[in-house]
């Protein structure tokens, strides 16, 4: 049976994609060694990192000043990488849900923070608004698709300091301007590549500003230096980041994906909304096109776990949501299909029809 992979992350590739990395994984460029078994400093590998590179550069239309670099330790270990290189004084952080959350944690280490606003109280059911952004911070930390409610800013906000955000889940799907950033980062395994590799976009002259002794390792500017080949890269991930990448660029680029994804999401989250079993979580306004969220009404609540195994039955995969929230979660990154979504929409009427 066809699977329709809703997956939150890792999550779903476009199948050309893992058709090529799995070639190159029997057979790197005719080399007769696998991808897995080359070193990362072998001559064949160096372009490999070089187009991904420019790839993201190209599609984001990144400014000059900016570098990009890819490293281990996916965007959990940013949360502390993230201040412990930009962090000077002050720091604001937008607190929109779990991930937002853990980052505000890590950057308490290194110095004030500031929680500029929050939606903590409504189980982040919807986005802060009407906040106001202290003029004195060094950065305003956001996360813009917030993965596990399903909220989503979908905007670079306008703000008196340079943003930060960890752009995880929402990255490659819509134009970005850059330069309103500071340093942008993603775990690449929801939306550009397999798990194992982050990217990192850092402007240049932000970096070495911080107060403090770095690691090595943590300084992002041994990174940038080397090329991302400090230690060893994650070879494999930045293969298929760059296929990823390859695929976004011949499928129209970012501007083509948010169409997409604002098409996708329009068709799921209409009939969820026309559905009498159904209902969204989130306010309609910060709605995600990347993670659609939505639950039984309350008077249908004991056909959750029946509607789960409907949808499984017909090749659903990965419908059901986080455990805090419950109900269900679609997520719908950029390989994700219209007859994806088609399936699921038909699998919501199909069983409403039968109570
Ligand atoms: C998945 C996710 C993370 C965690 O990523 P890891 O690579 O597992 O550390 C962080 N932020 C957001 C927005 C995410 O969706």
């Amino acid at each position: 049976m066809k699977k329709y992979n809703f997956n939150a992350g890792p999550s779903m590739l476009p199948r050309e994609v893992i058709e090529n990395t799995a070639k190159q994984i029997l057979d790197f460029n005719g080399s007769g060694l696998s991808l897995m078994e080359i070193s990362h400093r072998a001559k064949d590998f160096q372009p490999v990192v070089d187009e991904a590179e420019a790839l993201i550069k190209d599609l984001l239309d990144i400014p000059s000043g900016y570098s990009v670099i890819f490293l281990g330790g996916g965007a959990s270990l940013q949360f502390m990488q993230i201040p412990a290189n930009f962090l000077i004084k002050k720091a604001g952080y937008l607190n929109t849900g779990t991930w937002a959350k853990k980052a505000m944690k890590e950057a308490k280490q290194y110095g004030e923070v500031v929680e500029v606003a929050s939606s903590a109280d409504d189980n982040y059911t919807h986005l802060p608004k009407n906040f106001e952004i202290p003029a004195d911070l060094d950065y305003l930390h956001i996360c813009s698709n917030n993965t596990i409610y399903g909220t989503e800013l979908r905007k670079d906000i306008d703000a008196p300091v340079p943003l930060i955000a960890d752009m995880s889940s929402d990255i490659m799907s819509r134009p970005v301007d850059v330069s309103k950033y500071k340093a942008i980062y993603a775990g690449a395994q929801k939306n550009m590549s397999m798990a194992g590799v982050t990217v990192i976009i850092v402007k240049d002259d932000e970096l070495g500003k911080a107060p403090r002794e770095l690691p090595t390792m943590i300084d992002y500017r041994t990174h940038v230096e080397k090329g991302s080949m400090f230690n060893t890269p994650p070879v494999v991930p930045i293969y298929t980041l760059m296929e990823t990448m390859r695929w976004v660029k011949a499928n129209g680029g970012v501007e083509a994906m948010d169409r997409l994804a604002k098409q996708r999401a329009e068709i799921v989250y209409n009939e969820i909304d026309r559905n009498k079993l159904f209902r969204g979580t989130v306010a309609e306004e910060d709605r995600s096109v990347m993670n659609l969220c939505f639950v039984m009404n309350d008077e249908y609540k004991d056909l959750e776990k029946p509607f789960f195994d409907f949808a499984t039955e017909r090749g659903m995969v990965g419908i059901k949501g986080h455990r805090s929230v419950g109900g269900f979660r679609a997520s719908c990154y950029n390989a994700q299909t219209i007859e994806g979504v088609n399936a699921l929409v038909q699998a919501m009427k199909d069983f409403e029809a039968q109570h």
